[in-house]
């Protein structure tokens, strides 16, 4: 068995990984963590997942979960993933990072864990955006730079940063396709005389609606047509299933900084 701690466990992702985890019979949740001053601390981690009861409490103490645990799963906030590497790190534990927003700085804190430990980084974890993350490259790369590539994005009210770390890695595919930096080229929204478009820009729009779990649209536009790649996600189930799936893999992994196309081996 594989001892599973989740980090966030009280959030959205949080519980679909605890809905989720008893469909993989290798792992065995062991701790859900999530803030000091989150109010469903002591509470089972199960009570509002829709599973039932888990027999793992809520807790904050991130340290005592990294003893117990072989791989931590963080679902939680961008301010915090530096906290989770260096705990897992420090107990020479697996991690699967799924949070996004993070600045350079909190980047560099996860390069620095994966010196010492297993780490999969993925700012999706569905088995289908990682195949479009492989198809807007070969699209990009076949389609060149006469095409004009727009990203839109749409997620629930809730959703912290924009654009959603999705977007961001859809158009770092596409500028690696087209040989590009995305530096160089991308533009984040557009407002007043914004000119004619650059050739070669890549653009890319984040809307906030309700409770969309996420909604993603590459367009590849040219004079006489255009192409639209296109995922919807339904359920924070289909990150879950995945982030579970790295876990799995994970555990026990020579160090290394990995991402989903490892795991998924595509
Ligand atoms: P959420 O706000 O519902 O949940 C975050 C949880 O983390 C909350 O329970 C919060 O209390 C907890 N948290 C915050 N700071 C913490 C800390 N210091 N220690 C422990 N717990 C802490 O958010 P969400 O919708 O579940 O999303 C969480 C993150 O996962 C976001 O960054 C989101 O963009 C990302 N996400 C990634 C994927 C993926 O596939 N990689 C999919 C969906 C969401």
């Amino acid at each position: 068995m594989i001892n599973l701690a989740i980090v966030g466990a009280a959030g959205r992702m949080g519980q679909a990984l605890v809905r989720c985890a008893p469909c993989f019979k290798q792992l065995q949740l062991v701790a859900a963590v999530d803030r000091a001053d989150c109010p469903l601390l002591g509470k089972d981690s199960g009570a509002t997942s829709g599973t039932g009861e888990t027999g793992v409490p809520m807790t904050a103490d991130l340290d005592a979960a990294a003893r117990v645990a072989a791989v931590l799963v963080d679902f939680s906030f961008h301010t915090n993933v530096p906290v989770t590497a260096q705990a897992a790190a420090a107990a020479g534990r697996a991690l699967v990072l799924g949070t996004t927003g993070l600045t350079p700085s909190e980047e560099q804190a996860i390069r620095a864990a994966a010196g010492v430990i297993p780490v999969v980084w993925a700012p999706n974890m569905s088995l289908g955006v990682n195949v479009l993350f492989a198809l807007v490259k070969q699209a990009a790369a076949t389609l060149g730079l006469d095409y004009d590539v727009e990203i839109v994005e749409t997620h629930h009210r809730f959703k912290k940063d924009a654009p959603s770390g999705t977007a961001l890695r859809l158009a770092e595919r596409i500028a690696e396709g087209r040989n590009q930096s995305l530096g160089d080229v991308a533009c984040y929204g557009r407002k007043g005389i914004s000119g004619e478009r650059p050739k070669g820009e890549i653009a890319i729009h984040a809307l906030r609606m309700g409770d969309v779990v996420g909604d993603h649209t590459v367009t590849f536009g040219v004079a006489g047509e255009r192409v639209e790649l296109t995922h919807k996600a339904s359920s924070r189930d289909a990150f879950a299933m995945g982030a579970l799936r790295a876990a799995q893999w994970a555990a026990g992994r020579k160090p290394g900084l990995y991402d989903m196309s490892d795991v998924l081996g595509l």
